[in-house]
């Protein structure tokens, strides 16, 4: 069957088209700039990447133009909307409310929509595409896949804050974890990869993107996460600074003369890779601009390995040992010396990787030496194939 995987965002929203039999992508591509003006990127599987700017008042026209690019008589990947059989949205929060994906139903919806305040920016825009899609496509069967979902096996020694507990009972201030697609995706296909026992393995996921998570996954089940209520706890991202002491955030608004607001800007959009170089967010950046003796470019990256070598760690004693570290996610899969920074920590794991394996890039390979106690990989995550799988299991 085909499955439209949908991932709307507040301003954009990405698609594929997927067949489910054969896996394969029959077309894939964006809407940028909803909102403002509007851009579809259009890609047909073989075919030429096709830009058109046009007007996109709303999510409704950006959607109504990807359902006709699909079904363009010259360059659709379909001959008409019957050739889509069910649609699975990304939902970026489900809240305790979701531990597994759902087929979506006017209760269903309503469950998401309490869970919009935990995530004000991405609920919303997740529902505007669901709404969308029931409109333009009545009939055919959705699915939200949820961020949070995967890590809902959490026990609450690892999801409970040191907090007054009625926050958590009221307001459900716990630790939920994101990217639960991806550490579902990569961990599954880990065990299978490297031939570990699915009912008795223990599997830390790296995913290093512009925004980063660590996993650890016990039997398939993930048991604790380096996100927490929100996607700014953790290991230093992009732009986002990941953990600090929370006394910072008073001194910052008293020094610089910011509210509760202009404090989170900084931590959300201004700190992370790109504040401690300022340079640039992007790793490849910070890369050249270490490589010809860029000080803070090189602490910047110097932090995140450290900082990633200490999730492994704290998660290594968590689970009471390590069969598998896989890295994905654009740092994960690509930066070859990031995790050769990473691993020089791990030593004590009896861990040893291949330098020379260790540089290819993008690929699913395996980096630990023959002899290494604990095996190291790369596996490129595939966020909206996950999505189509789950769709298709529930529809
Ligand atoms: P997102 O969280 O937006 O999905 P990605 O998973 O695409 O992010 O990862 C983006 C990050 O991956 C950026 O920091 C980018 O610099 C980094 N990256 C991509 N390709 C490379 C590469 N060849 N070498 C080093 N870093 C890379």
């Amino acid at each position: 069957m085909n499955v439209l995987v949908i991932n709307c965002g507040s301003s954009s929203l990405k698609y594929q088209l997927i067949n489910s039999d054969t896996e394969a992508v029959l077309a894939k591509g964006l809407c940028e700039r909803i909102g403002i003006d509007g851009r579809l990127v259009y890609k047909k599987a073989g075919g030429e990447k096709e830009i058109t700017e046009a007007p996109m008042p709303t999510h409704k026209e950006a959607i109504q133009m990807v359902l006709d690019a699909l079904t363009n008589e010259k360059t659709g990947a379909i001959k008409s909307l019957k050739e889509v059989d069910a649609i699975g949205h990304r939902v970026v929060h489900g809240g305790e409310k979701f531990a597994s994906s759902a087929v979506i139903t006017d209760e269903m919806i309503k469950a998401v929509e309490e869970c919009n305040d935990l995530a004000p920016l991405h609920n919303p825009a997740n529902l505007i595409g669901i709404r969308v899609c029931s409109e333009l496509m009545p009939g055919v069967p959705q699915v939200g896949v949820f961020d949070t979902a995967f890590h809902q096996t959490m026990p609450p020694k690892a999801y409970l804050y040191g907090l007054p507990l009625d926050y958590y009972k009221n307001y459900k201030i716990r630790r939920y974890g994101f990217h639960g697609t991806s550490h579902s995706f990569v961990s599954k296909r880990a065990v299978e990869f490297l031939g570990l026992d699915k009912e008795n393995s223990k599997v830390i996921v790296c995913h290093l993107g512009n925004g980063s998570s660590v996993s650890a996954v016990v039997n398939g089940k993930c048991i604790d996460t380096s996100m927490g209520m929100t996607p700014l706890e953790g290991l230093i991202m992009g732009t986002r600074s990941g953990s600090i002491d929370p006394a910072i955030m008073e001194f910052i608004a008293k020094k610089e003369n910011l509210d509760i607001a202009g404090v989170m800007d900084v931590l959300n959009k201004k700190s992370g890779l790109y504040g401690m170089s300022g340079l640039s967010s992007d790793m490849r950046d910070l890369e050249d601009a270490a490589a010809e003796g860029n000080v803070d470019a090189k602490n910047a990256r110097e932090a995140l390995g450290y900082g990633i070598a200490k999730y492994v760690g704290g998660y290594v004693a968590a689970m009471n040992g390590v069969d598998a570290i896989v890295f994905t996610a654009g740092i994960g899969e690509n930066d070859n010396l990031v995790r050769e920074d990473v691993c020089s920590y791990l030593g004590y794991l009896g861990i040893s990787i291949d330098k020379e394996i260790n540089k290819k890039r993008g690929e699913e390979i395996v980096i630990s030496t023959p002899d290494s106690k604990v095996k190291v990989a790369v596996i490129p995550t595939n966020e909206e194939l996950a999505i189509c799988r789950e769709t298709v299991a529930l529809v």
